[in-house]
């Protein structure tokens, strides 16, 4: 059986999400929240075409208790919530693991998915031991000395049970293992952070602002399985299943599920396009305070070609946030057999979602992809579609005859524009900003060099030629 997978999400309770704090007092309406929360996942998953998605935080204990309150296990290690069962959960969680590594302290985010509640309250005793803070946080930090207590940790973690995996999440951002850190630090080779552990990381998260098509740059990469999830937030339709993996399985159940992502019986992924993700291409955005001072003009970005010399911002001096773009670029040097975009084809198939909100809110001029308005739209077009994973998977002929009548005119040739690939975004995403869709202009990536405004001035910096 074919089986869409999002094995990265998190709760109610996790940073970047509105982050309940948990206390007594409010314990009852926390928990209607967070149940709320799982009820529109439910609800939601089946209209982006994904059957089984990561319960996210499963380790804090606030939540644990919720889940095992709601969650009925299905087969083995694979849930479905009490009375509605659309989705299928599974018990996964992020972890945030630092290291120092030469001057400067790194981080890399880690997804780890469990078999059953048992492994998760083993989990937990570990972090108890390493007197990690996980009491009040849901994505809390694991601190280690060095590259070598990070992999001494993981490899406890994943002796608790073989079925456990720990996969590096989105690898190429500056939270994620090859991008640069505090310092700009870069890890070049997985075994740089994760040390001897590095051999039993299998499988690798290829974040939002990158596709397997960037990633065959990376020559470390070619036998390890490349998957995509959605990281989502929150459960709004333009986070959730934004991002997910198809897998051929013979019978739906947590070892089945882990054995095929182990032998990589990925059929294809669906991605969120590169360029709209936050951290696509090298720069700084309008009005951010550290470091330095932008003001709400002040704003540059950089395909890897134009980067400023020493990666240092034209505006405030102090080095950019270096965009994936550019990392894999640079790794695909540093791992000794520079390859440029197109030398490699990419090992299994891939398919890249626009997300259809981004197409309403284009077309419509709605700024909020929450708006009553994009959703009442969304609704009716997966109505007569399907789930939205159809909108790429058929033709432009078949949406067409299936839409033509029954939506706005105007809505339908911006889904036939985008399909015919006659879209862009302006701006790219770069430094925690996404991406913003044009519909109608086409735009090339690999020459953006924008400072203050779209004029380039390229012959005013110094600049590294990285590619
Ligand atoms: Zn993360
Ligand atoms: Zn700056």
């Amino acid at each position: 059986m074919e089986i869409a997978v999002d094995l990265h999400a998190h709760s109610v309770f996790a940073g970047g999400t509105q982050a309940l704090k948990h206390s007594p007092e409010n314990k009852v309406e926390n928990e209607k929240k967070a149940i709320s929360h799982l009820t529109s996942t439910n609800q939601t998953m089946p209209l982006k075409g994904v059957d089984l998605v990561g319960t996210g935080d499963c380790q804090y204990s606030v939540w644990t208790d919720i889940l095992k309150g709601v969650l009925i296990e299905d087969t083995n290690g694979i849930f479905f919530l009490e009375n509605n069962r659309q989705t299928r959960f599974l018990l996964q969680t992020e972890m945030i693991f630092t290291a120092r590594i030469g001057k400067y302290s790194k981080e890399a985010h880690v997804i780890f998915l469990f078999p059953d509640f048992s492994s998760v309250e083993t989990f937990r005793n570990l972090l108890d031991q390493w007197g990690v803070k996980h009491h009040k946080m849901a994505r809390p930090f694991i601190t280690c000395k060095s590259s070598v207590q990070v992999a001494e940790r993981i490899h406890t973690i994943l002796d608790i049970d073989p079925l456990i995996e720990a996969i590096p999440a989105h690898i190429m951002t500056p939270q994620g293992v090859f991008g640069t850190g505090k310092g700009n630090i870069r890890i070049n080779q997985l075994s740089d952070f994760f040390g001897s552990v590095s051999s039993r990381i299998r499988i690798l998260e290829t974040g939002l602002s990158a596709d397997p098509e960037f990633l065959t740059l990376i020559p470390e990469l070619d036998d390890r399985v490349l998957i995509s999830n959605s990281d989502a937030h929150s459960s709004a339709l333009h986070r959730m299943g934004r991002e997910f993996t198809v897998l051929s399985l013979s019978k739906l159940d947590y070892p089945n599920l882990i054995s095929a992502l182990r032998k990589n019986q990925i059929l294809y992924t669906v991605e969120f396009p590169p360029e709209e993700g936050r951290f696509f291409l090298t720069g700084h955005r309008a009005g951010r305070k550290r470091p330095g001072l932008h003001g709400d003009n002040d704003y540059c970005f950089f395909s890897p070609q134009y980067v400023p010399l020493n990666d240092l911002c034209p505006i405030c001096k102090k080095s950019l946030t270096i965009g994936v773009f550019q990392r894999c670029v640079e790794i695909s040097r540093a791992q000794e057999v520079e390859r440029n975009l197109g030398d490699v084809q990419p090992p299994k198939k891939f398919i890249r979602m626009v997300p259809l909100i981004d197409i309403l809110s284009h077309v419509l001029k709605v700024k909020t992809k929450t708006a009553k308005s994009l959703i009442t739209h969304y609704r009716q077009i997966t109505s007569l579609l399907g789930p939205e994973r159809n909108l790429w998977q058929l033709t432009s002929d078949e949406v067409e005859e299936r839409l033509i009548s029954q939506i706005e005119t105007q809505i339908l040739k911006g889904i036939l524009q985008v399909k015919a690939g006659n879209f862009t975004f302006h701006p790219y995403g770069f430094d925690g900003v996404y991406g913003t869709l044009v519909i109608g202009k086409k735009g090339n990536y690999r020459e953006v060099n924008v400072i203050n405004s779209s004029q380039p001035i390229q012959q005013k910096l110094e600049i590294n030629r990285i590619q």
